[in-house]
């Protein structure tokens, strides 16, 4: 009998994160405040793209996350001026996951022509949540077009994040949102993350969810997509951001596998000889989490 496969994925450096807009962000989001744009490179220009995304390629990236700030109405700051760049990028072969903010039927034609392999955003399933944390007046049906537009158009793999506790730490629309996007997509990874309290953010001091609370989102999704690839994202509380929090982490490490997950971002040690000792193989995976197993010869892996 085959041996299960635990996939590990290692982002940092051969997919590196750009921000469209730079460190510029019309909301201000409450778990967030735009301080993940820092750690970000920055190209807010089609010409800035191209240089920056060659001179990553000479220095053997294999793919880039695009992302960024919003407008104000959830949009993605910058996208469609930078499309046609986007494109040049993808002739480079360059594995493209873009993080696209809310899309209408016209820009996700445009994604889809830009030559964007991965579309990912995040689906949340609570009109409340969204007011509360990013300020928008949008409903989770809202969220469902965008992944239907982008599904209609024919993006080759389209990846929700769900965020775990995104309502200040509290479970509240994540199982709507997995079970709303059921109704309209296939999505070829899900990615769980699980709200993470920043330092410099308005919800820096909140407890975060706990492992049951990763595990009973993770079970749902596993029972509503058996065949999707579905990976705890690095985006989560780790333990070393403060002391005596090492068990916390592992907790939501071990939530996510006793929920079914088929492999995670930057995994701990504790994780990996968890899944060693469950009689997974690990395979250590140079990308991001959401790369299809069919672009896995594009990649490195041990
Ligand atoms: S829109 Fe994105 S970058 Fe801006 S504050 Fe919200 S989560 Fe952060």
């Amino acid at each position: 009998m085959n041996q299960k496969v635990f996939r590990a994925y290692y982002v940092w450096p051969d997919f590196p994160s750009i921000s469209l807009s730079g460190e510029a962000c019309a909301l201000n989001c409450l778990h967030c405040g735009a301080v993940y744009l820092k750690d970000m490179m920055p190209a807010t220009t089609p010409e800035t793209l191209e240089q920056l995304c060659n001179q990553l390629k000479n220095e053997g990236a294999r793919g880039v996350l695009l992302s960024g700030g919003c407008d104000k109405h959830g949009r993605m700051l910058n996208l469609e001026k930078l499309l046609p760049a986007i494109r040049k990028v993808h002739d480079m072969g360059l594995i493209i996951k873009l993080h696209t903010g809310f899309v209408d039927v016209r820009l996700a034609r445009k994604i889809a022509d830009a030559g964007v392999d991965i579309a990912s955003m995040e689906m949340v399933g609570n009109a409340k949540t969204v007011k509360k944390i990013f300020g928008l007046d949008a409903t989770a049906e809202d969220y469902l077009l965008t992944f239907k537009n982008l599904w209609d158009a024919g993006i080759p793999q389209i990846c929700p994040h769900v965020c775990v506790g995104l309502h200040e730490g509290k479970l509240k629309g994540e199982i709507t949102a997995l079970e709303l996007l059921k109704t309209e997509i296939e999505p070829s990874s899900i990615a769980i993350i699980v709200l993470r309290p920043t330092k410099g953010t308005k919800l820096a001091e909140i407890a975060p969810p706990t492992g049951e609370d990763v595990e009973k989102v993770v079970s749902h999704a596993r029972k509503l997509f058996p065949r999707t690839k579905i990976i705890l994202g690095a985006l989560r509380p780790r333990g070393s951001e403060s002391k005596g929090r090492i068990t916390e982490r592992v907790d939501i490490e071990i939530g996510a596998l006793d929920g079914g997950i088929d492999g995670a971002e930057v995994p701990s040690k504790e994780m990996l000889a968890e899944v060693v000792s469950r009689g997974f193989e690990i395979k250590k995976i140079q990308a991001y989490g959401v790369l299809p197993v069919e672009y896995e010869n594009r990649v490195k892996i041990e």
